[in-house]
């Protein structure tokens, strides 16, 4: 079997969601999706397609891995590059797990687990009371999730009235004064008594903070036993990451913009972190986050993918999730987006918080492309 045509098409979603579409002289065709990349990582696929003509689509991780070596003094360490390999690599599981005809998970060794646990990522901000943070968890809980993540940065400086505030006034300003970190713990707090004790509440910091006043919140979250606090401060520093984990019991989770197993690496030797999340359809695709979820395993770091795909992007990671053995969780940001139960053939692929893995081939999902096109992304073509 050799690849015939690598073509891309993208939708609006979360984000731009780029679909790469595998076809082979055998008739067989392969789905991706990668996510993040941009347009960058469109004209990165058009001109790897040529190259990628004619190879065998069983040699995934060679193909993978060939290319990004060789492209390697054109940024193949991070990035769009990466992203665009990533989309291939997805495409390329899919279309194996077909021509076999088995699932994805059958071709990584096999399932440690028939379901994913997924969490809920919910839109609060610091200046709602608690019948308005109740409403929010409300409609998640009443989902069936048994968990969720929350933003505790987003508007938390608009001390002066304005909803946007903080942003607006100082993007860089890294230091929130008492006033802002009392509303950041006091949110917390009206999340965490809202959600009950059954479920389980992550907490994100997108990297706003300096390390001091990290660590403090880091310490005034501690009654709430959050199930992480999320990238508090950049996860370049390693040794400042690793000094706010150690600083508190609360566990600290980084990785999302993070690639390929060589980024994962110093977080993970140093224990800088006690959570990763790396981006399965974004840095680096199945193969390379099975072997980072196997380097956190070696240190008991549990492994709780970030994501923002649809549910194509969001099934390739499940499967990647049901065959390693520290998976803890895995995010779903599609909520009150009516398209996620329709842009695939698998309807709602999540009841009472959880991806059952279906034994279909490949991914295990067909796009519909009738519903993806009525969202396609302004300024790209279609599979063209
Ligand atoms: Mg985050």
């Amino acid at each position: 079997m050799k690849i015939t045509s690598v073509k891309t098409a993208a939708s609006t979603g979360h984000c731009m969601h780029l679909w790469v579409k595998i076809t082979t002289d055998a008739g067989i065709t392969g789905l991706g999706e990668c996510v993040h990349g941009g347009h960058q990582s469109i004209a990165i696929i058009k001109e790897l397609e040529e190259r990628l003509i004619g190879r065998d689509p069983f040699a995934i991780d060679a193909i993978f891995e060939e290319t990004r070596r060789s492209l390697v003094f054109e940024g193949g360490f991070a990035g769009a590059l990466i992203t665009a390999l990533t989309g291939i690599e997805i495409a390329l599981w899919d279309l194996k797990g077909k021509a076999l005809n088995v699932p994805i998970y059958e071709l990584m060794g096999g399932k440690f687990r028939d379901d994913i646990r997924v969490y809920a990522d919910c839109e609060v901000s610091p200046g709602m009371n608690m019948a308005e943070v109740q409403a929010v968890v409300d409609e998640v809980l009443e989902a069936g999730f048994t968990a969720l993540k929350v933003d505790l940065d987003i508007r938390a400086y608009g001390h002066t009235g304005s909803e946007t505030g903080w942003y607006e006034k100082d993007k860089f300003n890294m230091t929130p004064n008492k006033w802002e970190h009392d509303r950041m713990v006091t949110l917390a707090e009206m999340v965490v008594k809202a959600a009950g004790n059954d479920v389980d509440v992550a907490t994100d910091l997108h990297t706003r903070l300096d390390k001091h006043s990290a660590i403090r919140l880091a310490r005034d979250l501690e009654h709430l036993k959050l199930l992480w606090l999320e990238e508090p401060v950049p996860p370049e520093n390693i040794d400042v990451m690793a000094e706010i984990t150690r600083s508190t019991s609360t566990p600290i989770c980084a990785g999302e913009n993070l690639y390929l197993r060589h980024g994962f690496r110093k977080l993970l030797e140093t224990q800088a972190v006690d959570i990763i999340m790396p981006d399965i359809p974004k840095c680096g695709g199945l193969s390379e986050c099975r072997k980072i979820a196997e380097m956190a395993d070696l240190y008991s770091i549990p492994f709780a993918p970030h994501n923002v795909s649809s549910p194509i992007g969001t099934m390739a990671s499940a499967h990647v999730c049901a065959t390693v053995p520290n998976f803890l969780v895995l995010e779903f940001h599609w909520f009150n987006r009516d398209y996620w139960k329709t842009i695939t053939d698998g309807g709602e692929i999540i009841e009472n918080g959880r991806i059952r893995l279906n034994d279909r081939p490949g991914i295990g999902l067909e796009l519909n492309e009738d519903v993806a096109r009525q969202h396609q992304y302004p300024g790209t073509t279609w599979f063209e």
